[in-house]
């Protein structure tokens, strides 16, 4: 079975024609409300896919909790690790504006009341998981608790996103750290005038795996992605298609991935197949709305 534990967020899309300057107010277009969160996207792909899946998160007590509840039972999450108080659910309120271009503002709510002792609580779904997936949208002392928690035998996946520098314990567990290039850039700390490491994706994965995890992925969108281990570097090759709309592509790809582990595969038959769904998942608007069952990813 499979443990994802992060962040649930309700995602309110607003249209407008600009943004507004402070002090002024501008009419956008009817509010949209998704269920988002990577945390709460990551128990949904997996479980679209056939994974059993249960899902350690906190949502407030609120309309948007309950809509997160919904979407999570929908796609036949177990959600007896949702917990529910302490604090609103969390938002990102988003405005997109003609040429498709973002502003988001992120209120984590709930997700920031996600604590070690709840993690410690759960005890019953580490036992139960072969694979526990996080993200870090919630404290990181959350995820460090995840790491001890982790049963005998089980594996430890993390996507760092959004990205911040991880204690050497987190790393360690990694198997694999599952990286886009611009969390990479960030745990090398190579952004903002740190070190130099270049800008092959290659020498990305070897340098992220000198700091510890026992393996490493690094997704590079419409070029794939590449595995990097003991046995030394491979490149998964990307699956062509049009895409429309890459919202949710990471969250598909890690969810797929930490999936076929459980099950058995080699990471680069588990990357293989999750660069699959991921080219599925672009293919379609939205984030939940687009991740794909498995019938949809044979053939592609
Ligand atoms: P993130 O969404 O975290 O930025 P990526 O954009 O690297 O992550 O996408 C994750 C994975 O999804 C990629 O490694 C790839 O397998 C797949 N993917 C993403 N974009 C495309 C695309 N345009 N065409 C085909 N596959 C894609």
């Amino acid at each position: 079975d499979l443990l994802v534990v992060g962040s649930a967020n309700a995602d309110l899309v607003i249209g407008v024609e600009r943004r507004p300057a402070a002090g002024e107010t501008v009419l956008g277009s009817d509010l949209a409300v998704h269920p988002g969160g990577k945390g709460a996207n990551q128990a949904v792909a997996a479980a679209r896919l056939g994974a059993r899946t249960a899902l350690l998160a906190r949502i407030g007590d609120d309309a948007y909790g309950r809509l997160l509840l919904d979407s999570q039972r929908a796609a036949g999450v177990d959600t007896v690790g949702v917990l529910v108080g302490g604090a609103p659910t969390g938002i990102a309120l988003i405005t997109v504006d003609p040429s498709g271009d973002n502003s988001i503002v992120v209120s984590p709510g709930a997700n920031g009341r996600l604590t070690p002792e709840d993690v410690r609580a759960a005890a019953g779904l580490f036992h139960a998981s072969r694979v526990v997936s996080a993200q870090l949208e919630i404290p990181l002392e959350t995820v460090v608790e995840v790491v001890r928690s982790l049963a005998p035998g089980s594996r430890f996946v993390l996507n760092p996103s959004p990205p911040r520098p991880l204690p050497a314990e987190v790393l360690a567990a990694c198997d694999p750290l599952i990286v886009n290039e611009h969390e990479a850039k960030v745990i090398l700390g190579a952004v903002d005038g740190g070190s130099a490491v270049g800008d092959r994706p290659e020498d990305w994965a070897r340098v992220l795996l000198a700091k510890g995890p026992k393996s490493v992925v690094v997704t590079l969108g419409s070029q794939g992605a590449l595995v990097a281990s003991a046995e030394g570097v491979e490149r998964v090759a990307a699956v062509r298609v049009d895409a429309v709309d890459t919202t949710g592509a990471g969250d598909s790809f890690t969810a797929a991935l930490a999936w076929k582990l459980g099950a058995g595969s080699s990471l680069a038959e588990a990357a293989a197949y999750a660069a699959r769904v991921g080219a599925v998942a672009v293919t379609r608007r939205g984030a939940q709305e687009s991740f794909p069952t498995a019938a949809e990813v044979e053939g592609r």
